[in-house]
């Protein structure tokens, strides 16, 4: 999933980044208030990770603005003090749920984690196209009832289209849901990893569930025949 990491502090963000990486995730990392807030408006976050002490700003001030603006991203405090007002105004101003300074690597995870799998509330946690089967909870593929295992990146490209059953996504919204900001917006990585997603669930004698619509993108189709 696309997260944002708004953290001034180069070694803290250095270890969140990283670790955030590492499960998978695709990571912005902005230091400051204001480039975390263009961010936001920018780009489609699932979550983010938010430090409460920025140099030109209160980290509360983005969430609050976040959920004036209807944003529905997660949002993963970061306090420096175990202070019980802090957590109450964070959790006052949308936050989803806090940690405190000093953490180690595996409790950002479960956190991040147990957020994501969160499922969102008009959204069934089980999605079925055709006879492709995605839990987004378990983190699990399927076609025609046998497990597929897929990368983290595949499994986020293969979740966005599904969502989107029997809609053209061009690879734009691709890009902007599935990878961070350091891509090469020219290079065909989208094509790439679509390619290795449609080998995976490559099924013989059965064509691919996903289409490519040329010029624009993709889409997901319930085939003829699937079950
Ligand atoms: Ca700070």
């Amino acid at each position: 999933m696309r997260i944002l990491l708004v953290e001034d502090d180069p070694t803290l963000g250095t270890v969140v980044q990283r670790g955030l990486v590492e499960d998978g995730h695709a990571v912005d990392w902005e230091r400051t208030l204001a480039s975390a807030t263009e961010a936001v408006r920018l780009n489609p976050y699932q979550l983010v990770v938010l430090d409460l002490g920025l140099p030109d700003g209160d980290g509360l001030d983005l969430c609050r603005s976040m959920r004036a603006a209807g944003n529905p991203a997660r949002v993963l405090l970061l306090t420096a003090r175990d202070s019980l007002g802090d957590k109450v105004s964070g959790l006052d101003a949308g936050a989803d749920d806090y940690l405190t300074k000093p953490f180690d690597t595996p409790e950002l995870s479960a956190r991040v984690r147990a957020l994501l799998r969160r499922p969102d509330d008009a959204r069934s946690p089980q999605l079925q196209v055709g006879d492709v089967e995605i839990d987004p909870a378990a983190h699990t593929v399927k076609r025609a009832g046998v497990q597929v295992p897929l990368t983290a990146r595949e499994f986020a490209l293969l979740h966005f289209l599904m969502d989107r059953a029997g809609q053209v996504v061009n690879r734009i919204d691709l890009l902007e849901a599935v990878w961070d900001a350091n891509y090469d917006g020219l290079s065909n990585v989208v094509d790439v990893h679509v390619g290795n997603l449609r080998r995976k669930l490559d099924l013989p004698g059965h064509a691919t569930p996903i289409e490519t619509v040329r010029g624009v993108g993709y889409r997901i189709v319930n085939l003829p025949g699937a079950v």
